[in-house]
């Protein structure tokens, strides 16, 4: 079982880089990206588009480098919605009343790791060093998600359980599902320990490629495998799957890595919003 056979695209635009799938940009349906850390305002080991609050970084740095993302696609900064990532898999939906909601320090109300919506405009963030973004595109009607998918996503099976989400609430079937796979950290570059590891097997995660043994009690994860595979077997067709081929560890002048830089980092952001102008 390959890996898909569809990635995403780095686009460069002046100082700052930003990633795309070609898939989600080939529906006309949304705008999207996945931030890489060129560009910004912040300094050290945050240098330098550091996009969230929960790091060591000043407001003002964060707000500056949100600005200057957003500029690049004509939006505000000042009406992204994200949640309080809890490593969970609770799925919330926003709509317009919840515009503005995580744009600003502590203005985040919902605690939930997947957010969905069905209104155009509303520009659905989610943050990650490390951890996979899971993108979501409904192709038969108006309908976007974005979930954080880390260890503890997996673990819960949150790709799955944002399609059955999907499916159950809004009809809409897995197999008219485009999902794209944000850059995460690659299986060579992300061990666990035995704790972790006896999790994953007893969910049935175990051999490869999903879980081998590294050192003495380190087990290599391959998150992007595990997450794929849940995916493909809640139903989404593997045509309508992005996956980035690229590990936030390996490449450290484009993205921050928690466990490559010992916890002191910053965040990328990923963003979904369905563009205004779907006509269906
Ligand atoms: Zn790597």
């Amino acid at each position: 079982m390959g890996r898909g056979n569809k990635s995403f695209s780095l686009i460069k635009c002046g100082s700052q880089a930003y990633l795309q799938s070609d898939l989600f940009k080939a529906s006309g349906l949304v705008e999207h990206a996945f931030s890489t850390r060129s560009g910004g305002c912040s300094s050290g080991n945050l240098a330098s588009l550091n996009m969230a609050f929960h790091t060591e970084d000043s407001v003002d740095n964060v707000l500056e480098n949100r600005r200057r993302f957003f500029n690049l696609f004509k939006a505000d900064y000042r009406q992204i919605v994200s949640a309080i990532q809890v490593h969970g898999t609770e799925i919330a939906v926003f709509d317009k009343n919840h515009k503005g909601e995580g744009a600003l320090p502590h203005s985040a109300t919902r605690s939930c790791d997947a957010l969905v919506t069905t209104e155009p405009g509303l520009i659905l963030s989610a943050y990650a060093a490390d951890c996979q973004l899971l993108y979501f595109c409904a192709l038969d009607r108006p309908l976007v998600a974005l979930a954080h998918a880390g260890k503890q996503g997996a673990l819960g099976r949150i790709g799955p359980q944002v399609v059955n989400y999907l499916q159950e609430q809004f009809q809409v079937k897995p197999d008219r599902l485009l999902v794209a796979m944000s850059p995460a950290v690659c299986w060579c570059c992300y061990q666990v320990g035995s704790g972790d590891a006896a999790a994953f097997r007893l969910a049935g995660w175990n051999g490869q490629p999903y879980l081998e043994p590294a050192a003495e009690d380190k087990f290599n994860l391959d998150l992007v495998a595990i997450n794929l595979d849940q995916l493909l077997t809640a139903g989404v067709n593997h045509d309508n799957i992005a996956i980035s081929e690229l590990c936030t560890s390996c490449n450290p002048d484009l993205f921050y890595s928690y466990r490559r830089d010992r916890g002191i980092t910053g965040r990328m952001i990923g963003f979904i919003v369905l563009k205004s102008e779907v006509t269906g």
